[in-house]
């Protein structure tokens, strides 16, 4: 089967992979698509160490095709994740208090075990969320860490009805955030970014307010025009971003970040213990977060903006990925292209 292979010179190679026969509680999945994260993009690079001959994909939906000893969780056709969430320990502190993600011996899809971005893929049957019906599965790759991982830092916010979220990097993941904020959370939304590709998304999204970061002061204008945000959501892959959202918020308010750009972010002291600021990170979601976020896409309430593409574009997807080319997602299409 055909797999998108991280190569020792930061790089994809797709190339052909034979798959090891399922251990007990495994299932195989005949793969649909896989969606293309901005953290796709990190790990090839090398960002989080090297990452040599791992197969890519963390937003990938796939049909059960094939139960391994002991399965129970699942059905044969069923439509299933692969998430950054592959699997934790099931009985530490994290796995037992609602904060799975945290799990020191978690194993994450496309970093630490291969990945959905290949025809086929293992997975965890009791880590597998499934789709509901409705939802198409372009979409729904998507939703599967992009979705997931928004709508859980808006819960992470406690942003309130009727309350402004900033909401600094408008891509993948900050399309959904501003879905989520107003059709599920109904804040008032601020969208920041330094691409007008992406902040045009944004306006016929919705946004409530629009500011491109490159040419206009967004923390000045915020706390100008908003009486700074009740909480901020950072998606964007830049320090700066960061730096400006601590500054747009109002007292007592929370900056969750969700970016991951590879660096250190300077804090200003006096700011965080004179007007009450927290900054605290959040990483991806949970399953059941999961589940939550699928059924609001299958309700409607948020919907992708999805391209799809065959797997051998995926060098050229990250080329313009780190050009800020793409809007939205691009999810590599196994389905509808020939398998090999
Ligand atoms: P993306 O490339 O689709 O979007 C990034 C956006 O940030 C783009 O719209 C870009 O124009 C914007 N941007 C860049 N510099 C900016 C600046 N200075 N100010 C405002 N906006 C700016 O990426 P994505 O797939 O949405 O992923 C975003 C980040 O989130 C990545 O670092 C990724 O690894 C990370 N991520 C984290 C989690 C998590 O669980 N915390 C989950 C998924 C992705
Ligand atoms: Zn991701
Ligand atoms: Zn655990």
């Amino acid at each position: 089967m055909k797999a998108a292979i991280v190569t020792h010179d930061h790089r994809v190679s797709v190339e052909d992979k034979q798959l090891r026969s399922l251990e007990y509680g495994e299932a195989l999945l005949t793969m649909e698509c896989c969606g293309v994260c901005h953290t796709d993009l990190h790990v090839k690079n090398g960002d989080f160490g090297d990452k040599t001959g791992v197969v890519l994909g963390h937003e990938g939906i796939g049909i059960v095709s094939e139960l391994g000893p002991g399965v129970t969780a699942l059905n044969l056709g069923d439509r299933v994740s692969v998430a950054w969430f592959y699997q934790g320990c099931g009985h530490c502190e994290y796995c037992n208090t609602g904060r799975e993600t945290l799990c020191r011996s978690v194993k994450n899809a496309g970093y630490s075990v291969d990945g959905g971005m290949a025809e086929q893929c293992i997975v965890q049957a009791d880590y597998a969320v499934k789709v509901p019906d409705g939802l198409a599965s372009a979409a729904a790759s998507s939703i599967s860490c992009a979705g997931v991982t928004t709508y859980k830092g808006l819960k992470v916010s406690e942003i309130r009805p009727g309350e402004w979220v900033a909401i600094y990097g408008l891509g993948g993941l900050g399309n959904l955030a501003l879905q989520y904020a107003k059709n599920v959370f109904n804040a008032k939304v601020i969208a920041v970014d330094i691409n007008e590709q992406q902040l045009s998304l944004a306006s016929s999204l919705g946004a409530d307010l629009v500011i491109n970061s490159r040419d206009q002061d967004a923390q000045a204008i915020i706390q100008e025009k908003c009486g700074g945000a009740h909480a901020a959501l950072v998606t964007a892959v830049a320090k700066s971003a960061f730096q400006s959202a601590v500054f747009s918020v109002r007292a007592g308010a929370k900056v969750v970040a969700i970016g991951l750009p590879p660096e250190s972010m300077a804090l200003d002291i006096p700011r965080l213990v004179l007007d009450g600021i927290q900054v605290v990170g959040s990483l991806v979601g949970t399953r059941t977060d999961l589940a939550e976020a699928f059924q609001f896409a299958a309700e409607g309430k948020v919907a992708p903006k999805v391209a799809l593409r065959p797997i051998e574009a995926i060098n050229t997807i990250f080329d313009e990925m780190q050009a800020g080319k793409i809007a939205g997602r691009v999810v590599i299409d196994f389905k509808n292209s020939a398998r090999s």
